[in-house]
């Protein structure tokens, strides 16, 4: 049950963080990732071992692993992104401690969070959209447009519901994402 304060001590934080955020890999789910091995060994797992080592990345310690391994899982802009160090990802762009982070965030066990807006989800948000093509630019946001574009126009909560939830008043917010929709979908 020990979690072991001496292994935390070998996991040093990056310095490379920019470079990795630089182009780090959208999630894809493999089809039927469900049924896949990565799968079956990440919901298994008992192993608390590990945690964040920052805001993007965290050590994800397997119990048939001698060794932890470092995975970026974080959202930046409208995607979720996963990168890991492990053979198997290199080679399927899946593995067991990607599997591992969604399933534990899909149960609410570990905080994700978002490099733009800076805010912390404890689940996936309602926008998180894994499947078709999408033509949306985000890029241009100010990271307040892009936390309302996201919260209200793609995860459909309300202005004021958002602005009360979020201590601000309903103008503010309408103002930001006014903004956001006209960045996105362009002039009309
Ligand atoms: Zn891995």
């Amino acid at each position: 049950m020990s979690t072991g304060p001496a292994q935390a001590a070998d996991w040093e934080p990056s310095d490379a963080l920019d470079e990795r955020l630089t182009d780090p890999e959208r999630l894809a789910f493999p089809e039927d990732y469900t049924h896949t091995e990565s799968w079956q060994r990440a919901i298994t797992e008992r192993n608390e071992h590990g945690g964040p080592i920052n805001e993007a990345e965290r050590m994800v310690w397997l119990e048939d692993s001698d060794k932890p391994k470092r995975v970026l899982f974080a959202l930046i802009e409208d995607d979720l992104h996963a990168e890991c160090g492990c053979a198997s990802w290199q080679y399927r762009d899946w593995c067991a401690h990607v599997a591992w982070c969604w399933w534990k965030w899909v149960r609410g066990h570990i905080i994700v969070h978002h490099m733009d807006t800076g805010r912390d989800y404890r689940h996936p948000p309602a926008w998180l959209q894994f499947s078709g093509d999408r033509d949306r630019d985000v890029s241009g946001l100010t990271p307040a447009e892009l936390d309302a574009y996201l919260t209200c126009d793609l995860a459909g909560v309300g202005v004021t519901e958002y602005a009360d939830a979020t201590d601000r008043v309903k103008g503010t917010v309408g103002n930001l994402l006014s903004r956001a929709r006209v960045k996105v979908e362009g002039e009309r």
